[in-house]
């Protein structure tokens, strides 16, 4: 399969090249040239796959330039027990009759990033190797909070790779911090940076399109690429779990084969919710994408009116992996609905460079109408839904989970549309236990984030993941921190180059 530039201004590539580069160097992002649609007869046929068949099977179509044996040794690295130790990788759980909850956080650090951030250093290494790149490999990531720790996780130790992590100083839970700051592993680097994740973002993108910042990295021998979700194979793996999701649901008697269902994404940077477009693409029967947001409701009022528009406050919610307010894989969404219209796309987003906001045409607003709802909740309705489907169901969300119950719940209300909806879960609730517990109790927590997540296990006896257990004990590691603006001293003074 090619892969082509949303904004026409690079060379078709093949799928190594799209990984290995990360993003188009010119600007724009890497998007398969054609989807196969399979019929229904042919994806019901997958049915009884396990999440390894089936992650082959759709990598398979994505990744030609790579045999079956290297996708097979990816899939197998990434999606195993000692990743994943649990029976299913990717557990649904039923609420009622008509919602279930897609649970994405089985994996090592407790985030649904897990699903993809485990298998992207295999793609990546591979890709490299195929194209015969000699350089080392220097991967940037802006993070909110969990992309962070998922990709460390991922990369860690990985021969030919060094990853440097920068995140909002004030802008993650503590949890996350110590997450990543107790990253062992002498390839890597964590950075808190003075500002909110958009300032992290933009930063870590300029130097992206930096030619003299590149070219001092070539000549010391290194190379960057990206593994935030701007890199196709950080989409790629979270198509898998939106089959599986719907096969799980016919096992459940949720659907009958073949029925349509809808799908809520929590949603931030729009990575995730678009995987779930791709499968729509190759045939899976979707009716609806429910968008959710918090607060930070830029994209709820996109849907609505088709103006994008981030002129607006930056909202610190309890819900810190969705406070984003430009969407970077919305432009390749935008793509998808004006049948590839590269010039519509360069002409938007050069808008919003200029303006902080574009709109876009009707045709392309009623199409994307057509599947896709936006819809928010603010912090006291998350608080509110964590309480109340604790006590109604005893099943325990955290709050980006209980952003999409909620815009669940509205979307219904506003569309009479009750249809069996699948609504993916992001993080485990103890990520963010803090904010959980406040919720069940209704009340402000003064005491220590380690002392919370105690309380919280003995109020509800849920297990606490893994990945956070233990962690108050960890030995932090890492203790850089820069300004938004000399992220490149920042830089050239971690991997010392010339
Ligand atoms: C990253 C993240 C999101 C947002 O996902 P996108 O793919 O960026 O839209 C939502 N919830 C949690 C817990 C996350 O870590």
């Amino acid at each position: 399969m090619e892969y082509i530039s949303t904004r026409n201004n690079y060379k078709k590539v093949n799928s190594a090249a799209a990984i290995s580069l990360g993003m188009v160097p010119e600007g724009g992002l890497f998007v398969p040239k054609q989807i196969t649609e399979f019929t229904t007869e042919k994806i019901m046929a997958m049915k009884n796959k396990d999440y390894q068949e089936l992650a082959v099977w759709i990598f398979k179509e994505f990744l030609s330039d790579f045999t079956e044996a290297e996708i097979k040794e990816s899939v197998a690295e990434a999606y195993n027990s000692d990743n994943f130790p649990v029976e299913e990788k990717t557990p649904l759980v039923k609420l009622n009759d008509n919602t279930y909850i897609l649970e994405l956080w089985h994996g090592p650090t407790a985030a649904f990033k897990d699903m993809a951030l485990q298998i992207l250093p295999q793609l990546l290494l591979k890709s490299v190797e195929k194209l015969e790149i000699k350089n080392e490999i220097v991967i940037l990531v802006a993070t909110s909070g969990d992309t962070g720790k998922a990709a460390l996780e991922g990369f860690k130790d990985l021969e030919g790779v060094k990853i440097i992590v920068f995140y909002p100083e004030d802008g993650v839970s503590r949890v996350q911090e110590d997450q990543m700051k107790t990253t062992t592993g002498n390839n890597t680097a964590v950075v808190s940076l003075k500002g909110n994740f958009d300032d992290c973002q933009t930063a870590v993108k300029e130097i992206f399109a930096d030619k003299d910042f590149k070219a001092k990295m070539e000549n010391n021998n290194y190379q960057f690429s990206s593994a935030n979700s701007i890199n196709w194979g950080r989409l790629l793996p979270q198509i898998v779990y939106y089959f599986k999701a719907y096969f799980d649901t016919i096992k459940q008697n949720g659907i009958k084969a073949g029925e349509k269902i809808n799908i809520t994404v929590p949603t931030g940077n729009f990575g995730n919710i678009l995987a779930g477009y791709y499968a729509y693409k190759m045939g899976l029967p979707v009716n609806k994408f429910i968008c959710a947001s918090n607060d930070n409701k830029v994209l709820t009022d996109f849907f609505e009116t088709g103006v994008y528009d981030i002129e607006r406050d930056f909202i610190k919610t309890i819900s810190p992996s969705m406070d984003i307010l430009i969407s970077s894989n919305l432009e390749r969404f935008l793509f998808e609905m004006t049948d590839h219209d590269s010039q519509k796309i360069c002409n938007w987003y050069q808008e919003l460079k200029q303006n902080n906001k574009f709109e876009i045409d009707q045709q392309t607003k009623e199409k994307m109408q057509n599947l896709f709802s936006g819809h928010y909740c603010t912090e006291a309705e998350a608080k509110t839904q964590i309480k109340s489907t604790y006590d109604k169901f005893n099943y325990l969300l955290d709050p980006h989970t209980a952003v999409a119950v909620n815009s669940t719940k509205k979307y219904r209300k506003q569309n009479h549309d009750l249809k069996t909806a699948v609504i993916t879960s992001t993080a485990n609730p103890y990520k963010f236990s803090r904010a959980v517990l406040e919720s069940l109790k209704e009340e402000k927590l003064s005491k220590d984030e380690y002392r919370i997540i105690e309380e919280l296990e003995e109020l509800t006896a849920v297990e606490i993941h893994r990945g956070i257990k233990d962690l108050e004990n960890k030995q932090s590691r890492h203790d850089h921190s820069s300004n938004k603006d000399s992220l490149k001293e920042k830089i050239t003074e971690i991997l010392e180059l010339n």
